[in-house]
């Protein structure tokens, strides 16, 4: 077996890592991912971060989902998959929306590859609404406009679910999906990894 980053053999590690968790990274990469577990609330629901956003994160990230490597689903959730499944159990994982063209582009829906591994009931209710002439927005509005999400057509939400993403960077995405939802839902939030708050206010 090997590192799905670097390529590594796995067992080549040192024998500490036979009391370590099973993973698909080797220890020298996944050492670059800061894990958090970070429990905090969103918008008043109870929410769930799993790493902090940083560069090993965001290349792995980029290379799964913008060159399609699509190998590399299970290196996210991966050593978590356990724990994650306890913590959502019961819960259908709505996963938030990526925009048709994107999608196309890509030919696979990344956070369903994503979050597969936990075998928990899962559904893409959402889709993003953009119809406006981008040209007459600004950028601000631009930004907005990406954001706007409504509910597919037809679509019945389960009764507790969990709103699913890789990364919560403003949130304007998760506060778009959470805007479908009835009033009462029971929800909660999961963001793979989140942008600290220091890079998201310099980095508006
Ligand atoms: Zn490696």
């Amino acid at each position: 077996m090997y590192c799905l980053m670097c390529g590594k053999y796995l067992s080549e590690d040192s024998f500490s890592d036979f009391f370590r968790k099973k993973d698909v990274l080797c220890r020298q990469c996944r050492g670059e991912w800061k894990l958090i577990r970070k429990k905090g609330v969103f918008e008043s629901f109870p929410a769930y971060f799993l790493y902090e956003y940083n560069d090993a994160f965001s290349k792995c990230l980029i290379q799964f989902k913008e060159c399609g490597d699509e190998a590399l689903k299970s290196v996210f959730l991966y050593p978590e998959k356990e724990q994650l499944r306890r913590r959502f159990a019961g819960r259908t994982l709505l996963l938030l929306p990526s925009s048709e063209k994107n999608l196309q582009k890509r030919g696979f829906s990344h956070l369903w590859e994503m979050f597969e591994i936990l075998k928990l009931p899962m559904m893409e209710p959402f889709e993003k609404t953009v119809h406006l002439d981008q040209k007459t927005l600004g950028r601000r509005g631009r930004a907005r406009m990406e954001e706007a999400i409504r509910l597919r057509p037809g679509i019945r939400l389960p009764k507790k679910a969990v709103l699913a993403d890789d990364v919560i960077t403003t949130g304007a995405t998760m506060r778009g999906a959470l805007s479908c939802l009835g009033p009462g839902a029971d929800v909660r939030i999961f963001a793979c990894a989140r942008v600290p708050e220091r890079t998201r206010s310099s980095n508006p």
